[in-house]
């Protein structure tokens, strides 16, 4: 256990003194200058992402952590893949490995190292391995329509997930269930600068065959798609043709069939040409704009590829039918609103498609109703999000790493109390703050600000960003976490930095402003009807099935969930099905902007620290006994210290370890002895330990 041997600072920072967060950031940084990135909080293990091969992955790795208990060598995430396999298969706990961190930060990479570690330690046999290949194989295709080049991250996730990954009662794998959150659909008919859309399309252009490239109508320069950036189509050190050729193997490997991976890149072909679209203006006869699509060409090749009348796709691109109960009336749109109406379409099948994927996938991997499971969930979720410019989808993120939060907090104690009271040892309540107050006002049934956002987007009558904003501040002026312009005025506090337009939230990890602009759109997120018809209506079997609300016969006047509402729903499901489940935890950290290896900005670090709340987990961690450790590997190592166990012991481990402690006149107060494990109260009597050590 060699804790605080060499200069790289120490492994656990239970035992950094003093605590405060200038002596964490010191220790990390000096680790992560010894290439040592990764540092316990317990058994939290925190990665600082290297941005280069480190020798220290593969088989001989996996091999020696399989081997050894968690505190015996250096810090690693296959160390916790270890204990929480183990403690699936020989203790009968399922578990979840949570992993939290910022845009660029290494939760991906985490969470494979974790799945290869997994793969390689659980049983053996064909069948066994057929099923470890399509759940290893399910990364690349959600990759590759789901993950795409940002300014911060060359393959950012634009979408949250949570594996389930089920195993029979000897820890073997059987099967799996895949959950997405919130694709960031707004990416398809958009991207910043410097990036890129979903690599899929990039892909698809530089690796399918010309006879592909036929069939699908494309061309193979992406300068001629409008809904790709044309600045960069090419990412360093990234093989888009080779990767489509991973993407399509893969896709067989899970039992894609042909016909079905032929009509999935139809689809995404169909997203791409349906950009192109031009849809320009054209004088009515009443001499009032209406738009038309101005080059048929297109309209005319995707009606074909998805057995669709090219007039048909024009008709409901550019115009909208109202029904009421005694008439049908048609508008024609205006070229913004049919452009609008354009671009929902295409997000909207895109997104249905990325759930089709998901859903054909979890077909293939799902285990038999009635199988008994033992479960290991893997979560790979955004981290919390401060950006320039926060809108609605920053607010549901930062609204799930609430929830996580808690779950963190409460599953953190809930942990420590139960292995407490395993190993029969008095539990001592520890003060911590509650972010439920926090939760509650974003989700409350009937006065959340979630609630409120649906009660606006379902009223009748002139609704908008801002009567949604005047709502808030009405119900929540007194609230202690939240504030806007008209609350701090009311208060005089006047602060220039906040918009008429905005509210902000005192999050657990910091305040975030708002900006409600466009709230009641993203979270109505509803497709004309006339759209969603002339999508039933395509003969293409894919296509069609994504939308079986178009069906006439099955529509219902009842509208589906706000996005607000499904998020806030799945959320819960995530949450119950984490409660359920032993949690282990890997926080991730980016330690520059410039995904460059060996720069370590303090400042960065800092902030990801506090979001993450690391003093605060280290602050729990301690209030109790800040070290604990099996009988066997505490004598091994600090055996020398006394003669009776130096340097021949022939009793028992606990025995031994009583001598050795008693021959140093600990106070009893700092330590307890458990059923199996020696837990030492403070970490200073730890640092005395293994000066003592030092010194033999
Ligand atoms: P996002 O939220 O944008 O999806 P992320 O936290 O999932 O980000 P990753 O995609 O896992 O981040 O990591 C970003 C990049 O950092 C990887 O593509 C890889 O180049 C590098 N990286 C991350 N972890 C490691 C590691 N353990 N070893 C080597 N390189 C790594
Ligand atoms: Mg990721």
């Amino acid at each position: 256990m060699p804790l605080l041997e060499g200069s790289v600072g120490v492994e656990d920072l239970v035992l950094l003194e003093p605590l405060v967060e200038e002596s964490l950031l010191k220790n990390l940084q000096l680790r992560y200058e010894n290439k040592e990135i990764y540092t316990y909080i317990g058994n939290v293990v925190i990665s600082v992402n290297p941005y280069q091969q480190l020798p220290i992955y593969g088989p001989e790795f996996i091999a020696k952590y399989q081997d050894y208990t968690f505190y015996e060598l250096k810090p690693h995430i296959y160390a916790l893949a270890n204990v929480a396999y183990q403690s699936l298969r020989d203790r009968d706990r399922d578990q979840c490995i949570l992993i939290t961190g910022e845009s660029g930060s290494g939760k991906t990479e985490a969470s494979k190292l974790v799945m290869s570690y997994v793969a390689a330690v659980c049983g053996k046999g064909e069948q066994v391995n057929s099923v470890k290949e399509q759940l290893l194989q399910s990364n690349p295709v959600l990759e590759a329509f789901g993950n795409a080049k940002t300014i911060r991250n060359n393959n950012s996730s634009r979408f949250g997930k949570y594996m389930d990954i089920e195993f029979d009662f000897k820890g073997s794998p059987l099967g799996g269930v895949i959950t997405n959150y919130l694709l960031e659909k707004s990416r398809l008919v958009k991207q910043l600068k410097g990036e890129r859309n979903f690599h899929i399309f990039y892909q698809l252009l530089a690796g399918a065959d010309e006879q592909l490239l036929k069939a699908l109508k494309l061309e193979r320069d992406t300068t001629g798609y409008a809904y790709l950036n044309h600045e960069v189509s090419r990412v360093d050190g990234m093989d888009d043709a080779s990767s489509f050729r991973a993407v399509q193997s893969a896709m067989a490997v899970i039992g894609f069939s042909e016909e079905e991976i032929r009509q999935v890149l139809e689809v995404t072909s169909m997203v791409l040409k349906l950009g192109n679209v031009l849809v320009a203006d054209e004088f009515q006869a009443s001499g009032i704009p209406a738009s038309g699509i101005r080059d048929g060409r297109g309209v005319r090749e995707i009606g074909e590829m998805v057995g669709l009348n090219s007039e048909e796709v024009e008709r409901a691109l550019c115009s909208r039918t109202m029904e009421t109960a005694k008439e049908k009336v048609v508008t024609a749109l205006n070229v913004m609103q049919a452009q609008y109406a354009r671009d929902a379409l295409a997000k909207n099948i895109y997104s249905r498609l990325f759930d089709w994927i998901v859903n054909r996938i979890n077909e293939s991997i799902k285990v038999g109703i009635g199988e008994k499971k033992k479960v290991m969930g893997v979560l790979d979720i955004y981290g919390f999000e401060i950006l320039e410019d926060n809108s609605f989808e920053q607010f549901v993120i930062n609204y799930c790493n609430e929830k996580l939060q808690q779950v963190f907090i409460e599953m953190t104690l809930k942990e420590e109390q139960e292995e407490y009271k395993r190993e029969g040892i008095p539990w001592t309540k520890v003060d911590y703050f509650d972010n439920g107050i926090i939760c509650k006002l974003i989700e409350h049934n009937q006065r959340g600000i979630l609630a409120m956002l649906d009660e606006e987007c379902l009223r009748p009558g002139v609704v908008s960003d801002s009567t949604f904003l005047a709502k808030l501040n009405q119900l929540f002026s007194k609230h202690g976490h939240y504030e806007s312009k008209v609350t701090q005025n009311a208060q005089r506090q006047y602060d220039h930095t906040m918009g008429l337009s905005c509210f902000r939230i005192c999050h657990y990890a910091g305040k975030v402003t708002y900006n409600v602009t466009s709230f009641i759109d993203k979270n109505n997120d509803l497709l004309f009807r006339d759209l969603l018809q002339a999508m039933w209506k395509a003969q293409h079997p894919l296509l069609r099935s994504l939308f079986p609300e178009g069906n006439p016969k099955q529509a219902s006047l009842k509208r589906p969930p706000t996005a607000g509402a499904q998020f806030k729903s799945s959320v819960a499901i995530l949450m119950k099905n984490l409660y359920s489940k032993s949690p282990n935890y890997i926080r991730c950290i980016k330690p520059n902007e410039h995904q460059q290896r060996g720069q370590f900005s303090s400042d960065l670090v800092a902030t990801q620290a506090r979001y993450l709340g690391l003093l605060e987990n280290v602050r729990v961690r301690r209030a109790g006994y800040a070290h604990r450790q099996g009988y066997g590997p505490f004598l091994e190592r600090y055996r020398l210290l006394s003669r009776s166990t130096w340097p021949h012991w022939n009793g028992g481990d606990r025995e031994g370890v009583e001598k050795v402690l008693g021959e140093l006149s600990m106070s009893s107060g700092e330590l307890a002895f458990g059923k199996t494990k020696i837990f030492i109260r403070s970490p200073k009597t730890l640092f005395y330990l293994e000066e003592q050590r030092r010194l033999r």
